[in-house]
């Protein structure tokens, strides 16, 4: 890269909140360029074919519901830069052993009725927050502040504090609606005994039925593709293949937006930092990584209960019980014997990924932060306890570990999918409470999902801190 530049910013990383970053700033008329390490751009939201010619996987992110849900992605053009979302019939399907099967559709009241002697507790939880999501998204996609909208984000905000199991055994009688939340509130990376577990299943449920969980025609590779186009049309660059060692590698510019995380920050910048925020950096934590497999296979996923063919995610984890202990164990350094696996199966939506009749599924496990275990015949085995004869279909796969998820991309610290444990401290404070993206260089900003609001493809972290950026160049 070119040195002794007039470019007003730079933006290291191009994952969705490194472009999200960019986006803002060209937006707002500066000149950028992002810089991205690896050889394609989209961090998170690559998609290539990892097992057999022919069959396209979502390397990293699959369903999108913070994606087609984001204030920030919905304020450009995407569509006519070449992204389309695709709808499953069913949102997700939560298979139990005795043979029935949790299903979230986007219709509520279809959803609520589906749980019989539940559906009117479901109503009552969910049906406030469908109402008035459109208010809720820009207070709760945000960092810490007084909200735009305090009733909705204070009716959010008092069960969302629960702990997950407690919440859904309060909430709900039966196995179903409470397997449905903490299957979704497992989305939080923590304990469900945990504070503030319930958000996760609350924010997931609201956008099921708000916006619902879709995936990307032709692969998540199709988002970046689409953000890094409208990024060219409003005239930023991309350039690859550069991994930056020290800030100082980089042309001077008046901002400079950084899509890492805490740890990498330090590593690039440590020298440079005050003695207060280094310790800052330093006690920041990394939670549970991820243990996943892709899968090219011969016919669809045979699901016993036939909803799950319907549905573009499924979840495998068995009871609300088995699920909260489980995510316990891995809080715990252990690796369940029957984990909470979480099924992506994009072609029976997206058929464009697979040769004529054949299919791609994602699937992955949580497992402890830098684990090496290989979860291929537990993860295998849960779904074939629900889908005999899958084993039989696979006709390549491909795995990846933690340590290999973190080789693969730098952010991915120990296999950590949301740059940072994401519980009550490291919600307010991420990496701290005010004006969480500045760091203490002039001009320097964290954008990455290490910032508010955390993990998944949303952009908003990105969007958010160049906000602040522009505010203080002003
Ligand atoms: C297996 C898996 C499944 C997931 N599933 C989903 C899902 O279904 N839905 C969902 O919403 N989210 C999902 N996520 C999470 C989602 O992908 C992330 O939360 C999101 O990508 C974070 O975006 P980001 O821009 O902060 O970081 P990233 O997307 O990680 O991008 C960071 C970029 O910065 C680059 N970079 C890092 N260091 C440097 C450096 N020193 N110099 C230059 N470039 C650098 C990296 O190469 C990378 O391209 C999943 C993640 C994984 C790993």
């Amino acid at each position: 890269m070119s040195q002794g530049s007039d470019m007003d910013a730079v933006v290291v990383g191009s994952g969705p909140n490194g472009l999200a970053a960019a986006l803002t700033l060209a937006r707002a008329g500066l000149s950028v360029t992002v810089v991205e390490a690896a050889a394609t751009i989209g961090g998170g939201t690559r998609s290539e074919e990892l097992t057999l010619p022919g069959f396209l996987h979502d390397v990293c992110s699959a369903i999108h519901p913070l994606g087609v849900a984001s204030p920030f992605f919905k304020s450009l053009p995407l569509s006519e830069h070449g992204l389309a979302w695709l709808y499953p019939e069913v949102q997700l399907a939560h298979p139990l052993p005795d043979g029935e099967a949790a299903l979230l559709l986007q219709d509520l009241e279809q959803t609520a009725s589906l749980l019989g002697q539940d559906g009117a507790s479901y109503r009552r939880l969910f049906a406030p927050l469908v109402e008035r999501w459109d208010d809720l998204a820009p207070d709760l996609l945000a960092p810490l502040h007084f909200p735009r909208h305090p009733v909705a984000t204070a009716l959010f905000g008092v069960k969302a504090l629960f702990p997950a199991h407690l919440l859904s055994r309060l909430v709900f009688k039966n196995a179903p609606g409470r397997a449905l939340f903490c299957g979704m509130s497992a989305h939080a990376f923590l304990p469900l005994e945990h504070p503030l577990t319930s958000a996760f299943g609350m924010i997931l449920g609201t956008l099921g039925h708000a916006v619902g969980w879709p995936v990307a025609e032709g692969g998540s590779r199709s988002l970046a593709a689409a953000l890094a186009s409208c990024l060219r049309s409003m005239g930023g660059e991309i350039v690859t293949g550069c991994a930056v060692k020290s800030l100082a590698d980089l042309p001077a510019a008046r901002i400079v937006l950084l899509d890492i995380t805490e740890r990498q920050f330090e590593a690039i910048a440590g020298p440079r930092l005050p003695a207060g925020y280094l310790r800052r950096l330093q006690r920041y934590r990394y939670g549970p990584g991820v243990f996943k497999i892709d899968w090219a296979l011969d016919g669809p996923i045979p699901w016993t209960m036939a909803n799950c063919r319907r549905a573009a995610t499924v979840h495998v984890g068995g009871t609300a019980e088995e699920i909260t202990a489980g995510e316990a164990e891995i809080w715990r350094g252990v690796h369940p014997e029957r984990p909470f696996v979480l099924v992506a199966q994009p072609t029976l939506v997206d058929p464009s990924r697979a040769p004529q009749g054949k299919h791609v599924a994602w699937a992955y496990c949580h497992v402890p932060n830098g684990s090496t275990l290989d979860m291929t015949d537990r993860i295998e085995a849960q779904i074939e306890r629900l889908a005999p004869g899958f084993r039989d279909l696979i006709l390549g796969r491909h795995t990846r570990n933690c340590l290999q998820y973190e080789k693969y991309n730098a952010n991915i610290i120990g296999g950590d999918i949301n740059g940072g444990v994401q519980d009550l401290r490291q919600f307010l404070a991420r990496p701290k409470l005010l004006a969480p993206y500045r760091t203490p260089l002039p001009g320097v900003y964290l954008c990455s999902s290490g910032t508010p609001p955390g993990g998944g493809v949303h952009g908003m972290c990105g969007y958010h801190a160049a906000t602040l950026a522009l505010r203080d160049l002003e």
